[in-house]
């Protein structure tokens, strides 16, 4: 059906490539591109599959990429490497015709956003050039964006109340790790807190509201209101929503050790100049912080992340509803090599791209996930790993 690029070989790279490599009638070929080309040739040779083929690439860099891109020709880019990389690969699309998917809205790397302001700011350019780019197709973003269309599509006349709940009940076994790229990791839990009620954005401090929320097959765990960027376009497309929230776990220990991490200076994002050097010290940890793309081998436990939804259903009676998946790190492990946090972002970033390959999500422009239609993409869920289940007419705690 088509050829896919992918870029980034870290926790997530792994699980997309194994994904794309498992559904050959979708991608009939793919390219590995990152910074670090070898990374990319030992994530192909454990999947043990002739059909990819691997490069080196700075995705900072536009020339290397448009390169890049002329000489494989592919369909469509998956980007699972950093957030800063978004806007040279879109660059790069354009001047390509090459289409776009990625799992993490664009970050300037001096200042933590989590806006979407840069990347809608091409939706013309792509309208124009009659290319797909498909924004912020991980698990949330992602998934989470797909479940609320789910909800509106067949359940709700009116949405009021939407709070996007993710529990992470796993144990890597190591004093302090993080899930996904620790830069990127530490600069979203760290940010102010801010949710959205009554048509505003209300801003706490960081973790200032949290409750224990009970997961299905886990139980009661502590969860914060914490500021998530797919909370930006839910509430731009569903005008219905009167609050919109997102909530994450965390243990005691995770959030002592941030709280010292960023009170001996060490989250900060500027440079400062160390032995003659400039260093950023978030960068500089990163380093010394475990790779989360090896915690995979005696990780434990499970995910749970899911909307809870209160509103107004199709019958005009009031409802609430809960869809939600729960994922298996060792599940993971066992079936990619990686944790259950890049499996549950990399599967659907696979969907997201079978899906524009099928023609089932193909429109010029700039788009979230819930703009396209849900159904195709729940079905894969079923499908390829994430199933999901539903609960009607049950207290939220939220
Ligand atoms: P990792 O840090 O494990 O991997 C990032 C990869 O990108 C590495 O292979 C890295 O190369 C590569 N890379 C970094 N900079 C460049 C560059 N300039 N040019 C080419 N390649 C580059 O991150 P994860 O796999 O954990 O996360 C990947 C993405 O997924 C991130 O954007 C993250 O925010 C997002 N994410 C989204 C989630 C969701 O649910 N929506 C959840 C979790 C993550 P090298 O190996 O050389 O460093």
């Amino acid at each position: 059906m088509g050829k896919v690029l992918i870029i980034g070989a870290g926790g997530v790279g792994t699980v997309v490539a194994h994904k794309v490599a498992q559904n050959p009638d979708v991608f009939t070929e793919i390219v590995l591109a990152s910074r670090t080309k070898s990374k990319c040739d030992t994530i192909a040779k454990a999947i043990d599959c002739n059909r990819i083929k691997t490069a080196q690439v700075d995705a900072d860099n536009v020339e290397e990429l448009v390169k890049l891109f002329n000489e494989h020709k592919p369909d469509i880019v998956i980007n699972v490497a950093l957030p800063y990389q978004d806007l040279t690969i879109m660059d790069a699309c354009l001047a390509c015709g090459v289409n776009y998917l990625d799992t993490a809205n664009y970050e300037p790397v001096d200042e933590a956003k989590f806006e979407y302001k840069w990347q809608w700011a091409y939706q013309e350019r792509f309208k124009d050039a009659g290319l797909t780019a498909i924004l912020g197709c991980g698990f949330d973003p992602g998934v989470s964006g797909v479940y609320t269309a789910y909800a509106a599509k067949h359940y709700f006349k009116e949405m009021q109340y939407l709070d996007i709940v993710d529990c992470n009940a796993g144990d890597h076994g190591k004093a302090f790790a993080t899930n996904f790229n620790p830069e990127i990791n530490i600069r979203e839990v760290t940010q102010k807190g801010k949710y959205y009620e009554n048509g505003k954005w209300i801003y706490t401090e960081p973790h200032e509201i949290h409750k224990a929320l009970t997961y299905p097959n886990i139980g009661p765990k502590e969860s914060y209101v914490i500021y998530h960027e797919e909370l930006e376009s839910l509430v731009k497309n569903y005008p219905t929503l009167k609050r919109a929230r997102f909530w994450m776990t965390f243990g005691q220990e995770y959030l002592t050790h941030l709280r010292v991490i960023q009170n001996i200076g060490m989250a900060r994002i500027d440079p400062i100049i160390y032995n003659g050097m400039e260093i950023v010290p978030i960068q500089f940890l990163k380093a010394v912080l475990p790779n989360p793309g090896e915690l995979g081998e005696n990780y434990v436990g499970e995910t749970s992340i899911g909307c809870r939804i209160k509103g107004i259903g199709k019958d005009g009676k009031e409802m609430t509803y809960y869809v939600y998946n729960n994922c298996s790190h060792h599940a993971a492990y066992l079936e990619t090599g990686a944790q259950g946090v890049s499996y549950t972002t990399g599967v659907p970033a696979m969907i997201g791209a079978m899906m524009f390959l099928k023609g089932l999500w193909k429109k010029p422009g700039v788009f979230n996930v819930e703009e396209f239609d849900p159904d195709p993409f729940m079905e894969q869920l079923n499908k390829q790993g994430l199933p999901w289940h539903e609960v009607f007419n049950e207290d939220l705690e939220v």
